[in-house]
């Protein structure tokens, strides 16, 4: 039986989401991260990259990303959240998903999709609706820059 089913999202309204099936233990792998590998000089050259968030492109190397939107990677439907409660792991040309905390039953599967902070981020507003949410879908790390209670956490790292 698979860990995850696909259905409506509660965060992505328009769209759909993973959904556990059965509770499932921190650090267990999900399902994998597939896609068509492609070289860095595709990336440049394939307009799709160009202007929107490369949401599913993922850097493996050097010289490889993984385009992930295709339609046989159900990993592409995962969600982020600001308490996401997977993580995207991988090693070589091989990538997957992982629980990094203790997941209940029909909860929804989410991830952190990384965005770096930049003028674009307002783009892209977050709907997780986590009481941690800081609106925008931005990495973890960068999330003090959009609001200020993530601050204090910051100044604490810097120590
Ligand atoms: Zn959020």
């Amino acid at each position: 039986m698979k860990l995850y089913k696909i259905k409506k999202s509660n965060i992505d309204k328009k769209g759909r989401g993973l959904y556990a099936t059965k509770d499932i233990k921190e650090g267990i792998r999900i399902i994998d991260y597939i896609g068509k590998i492609i070289t860095k000089k595709q990336t440049e050259e394939t307009e799709k990259f160009d202007n929107a968030k490369p949401i599913y492109l993922f850097n493996l190397n050097k010289k490889y990303d993984m385009d992930g939107d295709v339609s046989w990677n159900p990993a592409r439907l995962i969600n982020h959240s600001c308490t996401n409660n997977c993580d995207y792991n991988g090693t070589g040309l091989k990538l997957w998903v992982i629980a990094i905390k203790d997941i209940k039953k029909g909860e929804e599967i989410t991830a952190d999709y990384g965005f770096g902070y930049d003028e674009d981020y307002k783009q892209f507003p977050c709907k997780c609706r986590s009481k941690k949410c800081c609106g925008y879908i931005v990495r973890s790390e960068s999330r003090w820059r959009i609001n200020k209670k993530f601050s204090i956490g910051q100044q604490k790292l810097n120590k």
